[in-house]
């Protein structure tokens, strides 16, 4: 029975061909170069934070949350401290994707080393939290704050910085009024702390918020109406 396929294939050449060694080394290395590409926007990212946190500038996303809500965070006072371990962190991760690419078994003591420099600087963001030490770490105009624990020990709330209490109620006319209520807010840049909000209904409301920024600071600086 004669072959009822074509005599005559298509020349599928190009799509077979196999990759050459040069190829594969051409792919390998614009994989190393887009990582290293990564690398380095991200250190530029990094220092640019930095030097915006030493100079005392605002920088929008602090304080970042730590590892847990009510934990220590990374603020303008801790955020350098955490920058040198993230760096570690970072470069033992661009080196772990080169070496995936490459298969340099040099590149996996370096990872290992980069990694344990990244276990042993990381408690530093925690130390500077808790005791503003070692000061070299701590943006120059920070470094006369207490840290958290000396104020603890001394019987202190766990900041100094201003809270002021909001009595919030709807402005005459409103078309939709709400409940009026009180709300305690920490005006200060280095965080983003607020109390419950409560409800003006009972005549300890105010005295109910004013209790929660005791909590969270020495300083309230009064009660303020920011509508009507
Ligand atoms: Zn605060």
């Amino acid at each position: 029975m004669a072959d009822p396929r074509p005599k005559c294939r298509l020349d599928t050449g190009v799509i077979q061909r196999r990759a050459e060694p040069s190829d594969t080394a051409d792919m390998a290395g614009a994989a190393i170069a887009l990582i290293f590409a990564a690398w380095m926007a991200g250190v530029i990212v990094l220092l640019k934070c930095v030097g915006s946190v030493w100079r005392g500038d605002r920088v929008r996303w602090l304080p970042m949350i730590g590892l847990w809500m009510s934990g220590p965070r990374v603020n303008n006072r801790s955020f350098p401290a955490w920058a040198v371990s993230i760096f570690w962190f970072w470069t033992a991760s661009c080196l772990l994707a080169v070496e995936a690419v490459d298969r340099e078994g040099a590149l996996r003591v370096a990872v290992g080393l980069c990694g344990l420099v990244w276990l042993v600087t990381f408690p530093l963001w925690l130390i500077v939290n808790a005791l503003n030490r070692p000061r070299f770490l701590v943006p120059p105009g920070r470094r006369r704050e207490k840290g958290s624990w000396p104020r603890r020990r001394a019987g202190l709330a766990p900041t100094d910085h201003p809270v002021e209490i909001l009595d919030v109620r709807p402005a005459t006319g409103d078309p939709k009024p709400y409940p009026p209520y009180f709300v305690a807010v920490c005006t200060n840049d280095d965080c983003d702390w607020m109390s419950d909000v409560v409800d003006q209904d009972g005549s300890d409301a105010e005295t109910a918020v004013q209790a929660q920024a005791r909590d969270h600071s020495d300083v309230l600086i009064g009660t303020r109406r920011p509508v009507g």
